[in-house]
Order: C-alpha cells, then structure tokens, then sequence
C-alpha cells in the first residue's frame, strides 16, 4: 500500500472511531494486523476465557496461534478439528457467557452502525448479550458509505465467498452470485445491525489499515 492509501485509511479511521463514540463503542486503529494482534492480546488479563466465533479476520492476523500461548487465557473454540457437531455446539452455547468473545464485522458503515450475517446465530447473539467484553475486528476494507451499500457488500460479496469457503451447497457456491435461495445449507439467516450499546464501550472495535477477511 503506498503513502496516499496509508494516511487515507489513517483519516478515515479517526472519522470512524468519532462515530463509533457517539454509539458508546470503543474503538482505535493499528495500522497493521501485526500491531493489532498485539493491541487485543493486551487487552486480554491472564485469567480470561475468550469465544472464538467464525472469522477468516481473526485467522488471517494469526490471533488465535498466538493467544493459544497467553498464561492463564483459556480460548473456548468450537473449530478444534474432530469434535462432533454435539462438541462443537455445547462449545458454542458455552462461549456465550465468556469473558471476552473476539470476531470480527462483516461491514462498517461511515457513521459507525457494525453490520453482520450469520448462518447460525451464535455470533451475532454473543455480539449482543453475553460476554463480559466484546472486541471486534475491522480490516479498512469492509468500510462502506451505508447501510445499503453495507448489505450488498455482505449479500453479494462476503456471503458467496463464505460458501466457497464452507463448501456450502447453495446456488452462490456454484455462480459466485446471491440468488436469495431458500436452500436449507443458505448461511444469510441472522441478520444483526449494530447502532450503539447501552452498556458503555463493552463493545471495541479495532480498525485495521490492512485488508482482512472478506
Ligand atoms: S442467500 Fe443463498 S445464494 Fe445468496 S449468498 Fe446467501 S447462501 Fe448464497
């Protein structure tokens, strides 16, 4: 990225974290996924139990490697290879009473609303109840103008991506396109917009100058 796009990203970061404010949501900016990896361990007291929740964001900074060797942090993650579905969901309804869940948005609009699709749910209902702290990872690249350009950018970009990924059968793994199925392997189920929390900053978001996820 070069000098321009740097200090673009620095100042619509500012912008973003005013506004994020205003909604009672911490929020602060690393200009790198190395550097913000190193802000959210911080964050994190020895002691901690922290839900893993599905985020190719969070994959690709290599969070969970290095918090894994944190002392005393215990990650709840139901991704462990080899745990059947029952493992994986007692793991999951576990995760929603941990002290801090990290995840990641799938857009962030420029007046500060966080927006997300689920296809099961348990991510966006810890998102909003649940865990003690929530901290949420926003590469610059999911910035949008708003909540319109926000769901297509979910519906027609980030969800299509996800079935490949998940090897989901749904018209959009074979075309790269949204055709609004009603497969039942359809992910687009759980919508969440967040506009602000009554509970101050219990919400962080950590804006990041690279682009992470989809
Ligand atoms: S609604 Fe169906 S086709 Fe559209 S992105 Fe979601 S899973 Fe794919």
């Amino acid at each position: 990225m070069d000098a321009h796009q740097i200090e673009y990203r620095e100042k619509l970061a500012a912008h973003l974290i005013k506004q994020l404010a205003k909604r009672r949501m911490e929020a602060s900016y690393a200009p790198t996924a190395a550097q913000a990896r190193e802000e959210i361990i911080a964050m994190i007291p020895a002691g901690s139990r922290v839900s893993r929740c599905g985020s190719m964001s969070l994959v690709e900074m290599g969070l969970w490697d290095e918090l894994a060797k944190e002392p005393g942090v215990v990650v709840i993650d139901p991704f462990v290879p080899g745990l059947t579905p029952e493992e994986a969901h007692a793991l999951r309804l576990k995760g929603l009473t941990a002290d801090y869940m990290v995840a990641s948005s799938n857009a962030l609009t420029l007046d500060g609303r966080l927006v997300n699709l689920d296809a099961t749910g348990n991510r966006v209902a810890a998102m909003c109840f649940g865990p003690r702290k929530v901290i949420l990872v926003v590469g610059m690249n999911k910035v949008v103008p708003d909540l319109d350009a926000a769901i297509a950018r979910v519906k027609y970009h980030a969800a299509p991506i996800n079935a490949i990924r998940v090897n989901r059968e749904t018209p959009c793994r074979e075309t790269g396109l949204c055709h609004d199925c009603q497969s039942p392997a359809r992910i687009c189920n759980m919508w969440l917009i967040i506009e602000g929390q009554v509970q101050d900053s219990r919400i962080h978001v950590k804006l990041v100058g690279e682009d992470l996820g989809y």
